[in-house]
């Protein structure tokens, strides 16, 4: 079900029956020369709409909130980015309001690395203050453990407009893809959505990447994308399905 779809009437039965309210939110950046700046929202959504059909009306879809927290991508035009503090208190009034109505199952679905601290955040001072926590998924921790099973070296393809998110979109929104743009493995080092967390930085992108890509978008395939799909959306159904928490633990990666 879409939220924006639906009346003041149709929500507040939905609330009674403890329906999961499913927030995508992604970021406004530079993917590379070959994806679109809103990559991350769009594929956000798409898991969320794709998840929310399976689980037909247990299941709401807020508006994605499309513009997320982006400094590192700002020396790459078309990055729009808000400050931390503008995102900290939009995410945490949007849950504030589901939770005056009565809101329980919160469930943020992330698609962008920059979000993650901040939406862990978010959550741990809404803890405090409302006694309940939004859920926060970023969606790639969802098969993290099967990351080997699609790319032999995922600690080294999947980055940022990689191997893992050039797929995807081959499969969701392939018209937008810029295919005689897709580079080769960008060989540079940087954070990786699957290696190891080390050291944190908060310096500009290009201080990791000339053309904005970590990883290796040329391995990517729209089958790949269609499987890789599938199974996130298997992962996210039986984490919204009703009577399970939602909790899928902590996020790993911080990078795409
Ligand atoms: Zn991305």
């Amino acid at each position: 079900m879409n939220f924006a779809e639906l009346t003041s009437g149709d929500l507040s039965l939905a609330f009674q029956r403890d329906v999961a309210v499913l927030l995508p939110t992604g970021s406004v950046e530079q993917h590379g020369p070959h994806l679109p700046v809103g990559t991350d929202g769009l594929i956000a959504e798409r898991l969320a709409l794709a998840a929310a059909g399976r689980l037909a009306d247990e299941c709401v879809v807020l508006p994605t909130l499309w513009y997320g927290f982006s400094p590192h991508h700002m020396s790459f035009p078309g990055t729009v980015t808000v400050a931390a503090g503008t995102y900290l208190r939009l995410v945490a009034e949007i849950a504030e309001s589901l939770y005056a109505h009565g809101v329980r199952r919160l469930v943020i679905l992330n698609g962008h690395g920059g979000n993650s601290a901040p939406l862990k955040m978010i959550a741990a001072e809404l803890a405090r203050a409302h006694g309940k926590s939004p859920s926060v998924v970023t969606y790639w921790d969802l098969i993290a453990a099967e990351a080997g099973d699609f790319f032999e070296e995922p600690e080294l393809v999947c980055g940022h407009a990689c191997a893992l998110e050039t797929s995807l979109a081959l499969h969701l929104f392939p018209e937008a893809v810029r295919r005689e743009l897709i580079p080769e493995r960008s060989g540079e080092t940087g954070p990786h959505m699957f290696g190891r967390a080390g050291p944190a930085e908060g310096l500009d992108f290009r201080n990791y990447s000339s053309n904005g890509v970590i990883g290796d978008p040329s391995l990517a395939t729209a089958d790949l994308g269609r499987r890789l799909f599938d199974l996130i959306i298997e992962r996210l159904v039986r984490n919204l399905s009703p009577g399970s928490p939602g909790r899928v633990g902590p996020g790993q990666g911080e990078t795409s």
